[in-house]
């Protein structure tokens, strides 16, 4: 039923809703049970329904309408977006397999490849999402994916994503990406030829920070592969945040376009200030992949860094001089948040190796919410003053 909507606006409204309306709830009802009665000829233990198996009615919506939002063939929910990535990089690679991950992904999937991984037997590298002619002298005999993300965190970098797809064909690797900061409202991987895109729906699709959840969402056979190896492990989402997940995706098309205007305005804001020393954005023509994102999304996104002209005392004071963004970890909800990358998310690396990833202790991120873009600026104008 999905295939029959054009737009992705209607899409996220009708695609997968169940019909006839469940007793004519116009809302799809919370299926609060752990466990469903057996049907007649249920088929084995996959085929009982049961919440962690990912099969209750709040599951199967939420799967249709996430697979017709990325016009792909099928998508699976999980209790976290860590629980997608690790799920899905499980669920396609076994002892004795070899990884390309791109350099400088989110620190939860850097940890999960360089802590976990090994255990299981798998090796990686780690390649330069912008040098794809060196790429090819890390490969192996054993090589069977690449993962890498549409937009990196927190410098706003975008891989070389066409690349990426007919190198992984090239060499019959299954191709995973991070697709959280653009949500498929800006970029969607199938299209591009991705096999699996995944996604920490505890961001933009959700909207509303107040649940984790994640998805994996692409091939039929890989996320049924996915699905099985989720029942196993156990990170499934429960119904109640499944709910939730269903409620922020509703407004998921109108709050990426606020995003996407707030953040474009904040940005030519900043770019303009001469308080401020770089600005990193892709809707900017400064930005290195600035025609890349042009071609590939459909809008920049809620998400800038940017460094002042100033320390790492002078970027702290403009984090708590700034009174409309709380100042917190994770994106993506609709109120602006602001954080400093040296002190949360990449905290855990000594300043040489951010330095090396080319994250400076002064670097300021900031996640757009939808508030009035003037008010976001005026608040800015007032911080930036004070350095
Ligand atoms: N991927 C990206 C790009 C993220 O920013 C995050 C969290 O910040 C994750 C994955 C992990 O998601 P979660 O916190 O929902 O497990």
């Amino acid at each position: 039923m999905s295939s029959s909507f054009k737009n992705i606006e209607t899409k996220i409204i009708h695609a997968g809703e169940i019909h006839p309306l469940i007793e004519g709830a116009v809302n799809l009802p919370i299926f609060q049970s752990s466990t469903f009665e057996s049907s007649t000829g249920t088929k084995g233990y996959h085929a009982q329904r049961y919440m962690r198996l990912s099969n209750t009615p709040n599951h199967d919506v939420l799967h249709q309408k996430l697979a017709a939002l990325e016009n792909a063939e099928a998508a699976l929910v999980t209790g976290s977006g860590m629980a997608a990535i690790s799920t899905a990089l499980l669920a396609v690679l076994t002892a004795g397999d070899h990884l390309l991950a791109l350099g400088g992904a989110y620190g939860g999937t850097h940890a999960f490849i360089t802590h976990e991984l090994p255990d299981f037997g798998v090796s990686f590298d780690f390649i330069d999402g912008n040098n794809p002619d060196s790429w090819e002298s890390l490969l192996r005999p054993n090589t069977k994916a690449i993962l890498v993300e549409s937009v990196t965190n927190p410098l706003l970098d975008i891989p070389d994503l066409k690349t990426v797809v007919a190198f992984a064909q090239k060499h019959g690797l299954v191709s995973l990406i991070d697709n959280t900061f653009p949500s498929p409202i800006n970029f969607r991987p199938a299209e591009w030829g991705f096999d699996l895109s995944l996604h920490s729906a505890t961001k933009y699709l959700n909207g509303h920070s107040d649940i984790v959840a994640g998805a994996i969402i692409g091939r039929a056979d890989l996320v049924k592969k996915a699905h099985l190896k989720l029942n196993h492990l156990g990170g499934s989402l429960d119904t109640h945040a499944c709910y939730l997940l269903y409620r922020g995706l509703k407004t998921l098309s109108v709050r990426m376009q606020r995003h996407n205007e707030n953040a474009m305005k904040v940005a030519q804001f900043l770019a303009n200030h001469p308080a401020v020393k770089k600005v990193n954005y892709p809707g900017l023509e400064s930005h290195p992949q600035h025609q890349r994102a042009r071609e590939l999304f459909d809008g920049f996104g809620g998400m800038i860094s940017f460094e002042i002209n100033g320390d790492t005392d002078a970027a702290a004071k403009v984090v708590s001089a700034v009174q409309l963004p709380t100042s917190a970890p994770s994106l993506g909800g609709v109120e602006s948040l602001i954080t400093r990358p040296a002190t949360t998310s990449h905290s855990g690396m000594s300043p040489e190796e951010r330095a090396a990833m080319g994250i400076s202790d002064s670097l300021i991120r900031y996640s757009v919410g939808i508030e009035a873009a003037e008010d976001l600026i005026a608040d800015l104008a007032q911080a930036l003053a004070q350095i």
